[in-house]
């Protein structure tokens, strides 16, 4: 089988143009089928990344072929003897982790935004000629596709050169970034690890960074491979790349791949050289990381049935994401425990937050994990004013399953099973062998099965109501059973409103928008609703910042009068208000508890 070979450049940094030149040796005989993505895996919503293909032609032996458009990303090349060439233009100007970005700082694509799919020979060695723009040639690139190397050129790591993929669903899983960045090695188990930090960090500790990304690396291939630590990144890869973007505030979130991960985040987040304790920020970013290298293991090899093989073309529903966001999202701040990189108090007061954010919102009462991971592509992904009332996340009631599901097994097998049994055992069935040849992804009717088979805990019934209903899980009392106190006491002492309003960096200067209004509680009972401008309560003028201060002087059960701006209508209701922060959890350790209680907490939290 002859190799697909794409040349990409980053041609014209400041108009953020990437050209692409795609030759296919031996076309298809009746013409040749070509599309883009419509959206990355890991993201489920409908991108339609061919927006971006500003200008495309096709050519053979120098003449202009015939390029017809059969819908929005989709095109058939007229019939030629090949070979076949695709020149086209992609518009990078995306500062996110799911497209592509080209200025002249610094470059970053997905392979979903920029490799044309050649329909046919999707499973031929696709070749990737990464090359420099004039003027750019010093730019190093850094990607986890394994580099070609040619006879008797010596190639320099992290430059410009041949790429290699065994095929396009691995080509479009290894991102790439290019510009001047800085880089840390680290080996974990091992096995190389790289980071590549974009973007201007003053005074950036990346040895801090490599020694907590090891000790999270490390910690997650042990609970895995316990036996042969072996990293799950080598059957795709030499290396792991975590790709990072850090620019000013506004941008925050990573995407998994096979062998590597790509984040964006704020500088503030990243530790500056010595600085001694770690900012509640670093934390939280050392979270993402976490969560994105467990996905090496739970969706980029461990996967949902229907996403072996992905259908990019269009949605690819499964009511599974619970099982790989929820249980992604409870072991990212539970490695960070385990080894080390939070503390007790620290990870259950995040839990506790988990725990109100799921309480706090009436959408977790019409919408069970099973059909928020369904419907992801139009609800949970395009999220609006009245999501709170309308819909639960799978990421956070689903990493509250999975609590849920690890301390029912502890406490039913007195702590001989966990979850990370069920992992490691849906590890070794679906996750090892996924690129070696046998790519089988988990359906929904054997989760049930695998748990008892790993865990020997029939968990049928508990886990059809936890994922097919709505009702809330009993985590209380069986928190209890660790010696973890659950208590539900207000944060502050002003009475409520019901609303969340909307950031002060979103607002006209000091304005007070109701971003969203609860459903049944003050605000929606008296007539508010989400996007009035609060205007003044009692006569006293609200602003983004005073709007606390004033309720303060209240108490639950008064009522108010609020007056509003709903377009450029004024509004004026009565509004009774309600007892302050009703759905605020908090959890503790107990000191005096049975030895029993404190074995299984320990064996919970220590892993
Ligand atoms: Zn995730």
């Amino acid at each position: 089988m002859p190799t697909l070979l794409y040349q990409i450049t980053p041609a014209d940094p400041h108009a953020h143009l990437f050209e692409v030149l795609l030759t296919i040796p031996s076309p298809a005989l009746q013409g040749q089928t070509l599309s883009l993505p419509a959206w990355i895996p890991g993201s489920y919503m409908i991108r339609e990344f061919a927006k971006n293909i500003v200008t495309i032609e096709a050519s053979c032996e120098g003449k202009r072929l015939k390029l017809g458009k059969q819908d929005k990303q989709t095109w058939l090349a007229a019939k030629c003897p090949g070979p076949l060439m695709i020149r086209y233009q992609i518009y990078a100007w995306d500062l996110s982790v799911r497209t592509a970005h080209l200025d002249a700082n610094h470059g970053f694509f997905n392979g979903s935004s920029v490799f044309l799919r050649v329909h046919g020979l999707e499973e031929v060695p696709h070749r990737v000629h990464i090359k420099p723009a004039a003027g750019y040639e010093h730019w190093k690139v850094a990607t986890a596709l394994a580099r070609v190397h040619e006879k008797n050129i010596k190639t320099k790591p992290w430059s410009f050169g041949v790429y290699e993929a065994p095929n396009y669903d691995a080509l479009i899983d290894h991102p790439v970034e290019m510009g001047t960045f800085v880089q840390a090695h680290f080996e974990a188990c091992g096995a190389a690890h790289e980071i590549v930090v974009t973007g201007h960090v003053p005074n950036l500790d990346l040895a801090r960074l490599q020694s907590d990304f090891a000790k999270i690396c490390t910690a997650q291939i042990q609970l895995f491979e316990p036996k042969t630590a072996v990293a799950p990144f080598l059957d795709s890869s030499d290396r792991y790349v975590f790709m990072t973007q850090a620019w000013g505030d506004g941008n925050y979130g990573g995407l998994e791949h096979r062998a590597s991960t790509a984040l964006v985040c704020s500088r503030n987040d990243l530790p500056v050289v010595g600085q001694e304790t770690a900012s509640d920020a670093y934390r939280a970013f050392l979270g993402l990381v976490s969560h994105e290298y467990f996905h090496t293991w739970n969706v980029k090899r461990i996967k949902p049935a229907v996403f072996a093989p992905y259908q990019l073309e269009k949605e690819n529903y499964t009511p599974l994401l619970w099982l790989f966001e929820g249980f992604t999202s409870y072991y990212d701040d539970l490695i960070l425990l385990r080894c080390g990189l939070m503390s007790e108090e620290q990870y259950l007061r995040a839990l506790a937050k988990t725990i109100s954010g799921v309480l706090r919102s009436r959408g977790r009462l019409k919408q069970s994990v099973a059909d928020s991971s369904f419907d992801a592509w139009t609800k949970y992904y395009r999220q609006d004013e009245n999501s709170p009332n309308a819909i639960v996340s799978y990421y956070t009631k689903g990493s509250l399953l999975a609590l849920y599901l690890d301390l029912l097994i502890r406490t039913q097998t007195q702590g001989k099973y966990s979850l990370d049994d069920f992992m490691r055992h849906l590890w070794i069935h679906f996750g090892r062998n996924f690129y070696k040849g046998q790519p089988r992804g988990v359906c929904e009717q054997e989760i049930a099965e695998l748990l008892l088979q790993s865990t020997t805990c029939d968990l049928r019934k508990e886990l059809k109501l936890a994922t097919e209903t709505t009702q809330d899980l009993p985590l209380e009392r069986l928190l209890a059973g660790f010696g973890i106190a659950w208590s539900a006491k207000p944060e502050r002492s002003a009475p409520s409103l019901g609303i969340r309003t909307r950031n002060s960096t979103a607002t006209v200067a000091g304005e007070c928008v109701i971003a969203t209004a609860f459903e049944g509680e003050a605000a929606h009972r008296s007539g508010l609703s989400a996007l009035d401008i609060l205007i003044a309560i009692d006569g006293l003028r609200v602003t983004a910042n005073n709007l606390d201060t004033l309720l303060t002087r209240y108490q639950a059960g008064d009522t108010v009068r609020i007056h509003a701006f709903r377009r450029d209508e004024l509004i004026a209701v009565n509004t009774q208000l309600d007892p302050p922060g009703r759905h605020t959890i908090s959890l503790s350790a107990m000191e005096k508890v049975p030895v029993a209680k404190k074995r299984l907490r320990k064996g919970w939290l220590r892993g």
